[in-house]
């Protein structure tokens, strides 16, 4: 089959197939331990699943809506980017896409931005889809690498480094996926100091994990140092972790209205505005509402954080803790496995190998940190009960241990 070279390259979500081979799995009977969810395994606040429930009576809600998403909703969205970020959004000239979850907000500004060639600095390890759909519309992921030894925080010097007469924007993730950290705000205010001296890079900021955050300080941002660099700044948000709602598919971007309007040509054209009837949803629910039902899911991701401490100690593994902070997961570094002392894991990668064997002999399991850009490594999302967490631990440290 000829297909498209734009699929060159092009790989199926490693954390969407291992949750389907997981699945299958379950369905033959083997008790599974899945840790690898990005998202919460509850229900939606009760009074948002009601005011779904009851935008549905409304013909309204089966219709094609506008293609930028309902006026009132960005507008709401703009206005809650304004609150909780303590910058005037409109005032800035921005305006707000809704799409189809923030996944295809990404690609929206990708398809909007990217030529071949331009260059993309990414902060390793990154979310697995950055890579795949900046080369899909023809951009070049020019990585900054983060390790464990620095708190998987990157070097402001670093970033700038990379930065030449190619460099078309700069993808920032914090609260971070995949590591559980976010960046502090004096970072935050050296960015911005560095980022000023290159008004035509764009920052793409995705804010995704702004609510889940089980550890003081809340996340700032490098735009509330400095709102001039809002004319550069395009911002990523959604409803599938605060609301745990990623099944409702909604995202929004904000940014600058000029090219804002161009992404919703390319919206309407490929797309169409997403789900009228979660969109009147939205409009109807009001959003300080979440807080509270936050807190409980922020103390329950800080309990499991601290069981992760208390079980790496058990299992001899200490020197692999680092402080998480946000998001739902944690990065486990094997080079510090007893079990693997004796190999060379500068030259070795042991990866893929630990993945299958903690799944087909233990039934746990959990994302191979190759795809985000980091070997030796894997991901762990702490989001499950505290037992089944704690379960699955004991499993994967044991084997680690040797
Ligand atoms: N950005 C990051 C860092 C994510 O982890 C995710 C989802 O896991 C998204 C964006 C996309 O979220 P959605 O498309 O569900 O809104």
């Amino acid at each position: 089959m000829k297909l498209s070279t734009r699929l060159n390259g092009l790989q199926e979500s490693i954390t969407l197939k291992l949750n389907s081979l997981a699945q299958d799995y379950q369905k033959a009977g083997k008790t599974i331990y899945n840790l690898t969810a990005g998202q919460l395994p509850v229900k939606p606040p009760q009074i948002f699943v009601e005011t779904l429930r009851n935008e549905a009576l409304f013909l309204r809600s089966f219709q094609y809506g506008p293609v930028a998403g309902f006026p009132e909703l960005r507008e709401k969205f703009l206005a809650h980017l304004s609150n909780t970020r303590k910058v005037d959004f409109q005032k800035a000239g921005y305006d707000c896409l809704v799409s189809n979850g923030a996944k295809h907000s990404f690609a929206n500004v990708m398809a909007a931005l990217l030529n071949a060639g331009d260059e993309v600095i990414t902060i390793s390890p990154y979310w697995i889809s950055y890579p795949q759909v900046i080369q899909y519309y023809g951009g070049k992921l020019i990585d900054v690498k983060t390790s464990f030894h620095s708190g998987f925080i990157p070097n402001v010097s670093e970033i700038e480094h990379k930065i030449n007469e190619k460099t078309k924007m700069i993808v920032l993730n914090s609260p971070n996926n995949p590591t559980g950290v976010l960046y502090s705000d004096s970072w935050m205010k050296e960015f911005a100091t560095m980022i000023k001296k290159y008004p035509d890079v764009w920052i793409v900021s995705d804010e995704i994990y702004h609510d889940i955050v089980y550890f003081d300080p809340a996340p700032t941002y490098f735009y509330q140092h400095d709102e001039s660099l809002l004319k550069q700044t395009i911002i990523l948000e959604g409803i599938s972790k605060n609301l745990a709602s990623t099944g409702l598919r909604i995202g929004f971007c904000a940014g600058p209205r000029e090219l804002l309007r161009q992404m919703e040509l390319l919206q309407g054209q490929l797309t169409s505005g997403p789900s009228s009837l979660v969109q009147r949803a939205l409009i109807e629910y009001d959003f300080k509402e979440y807080q509270d039902y936050l807190n409980s899911i922020n103390d329950h991701l800080r309990k499991n954080a601290d069981a992760l401490k208390v079980k790496l100690k058990e299992y001899d593994m200490a020197s692999a803790w680092y402080q998480t902070t946000s998001a739902f997961y944690f990065m486990l570094d094997l080079t510090n496995a007893p079990r693997y002392k004796k190999l060379d894991l500068n030259t070795q990668d042991i990866t893929e190998e630990f993945c299958q064997k903690i799944l087909d002999e233990e039934g746990v399991v959990v994302v191979p940190g190759n795809d985000f850009g980091l070997r030796n490594v894997v991901r762990l999302s702490i989001v499950t009960s505290k037992e089944n967490l704690e379960t699955a631990l004991d499993k994967v440290l044991k084997y680690l241990k040797g």
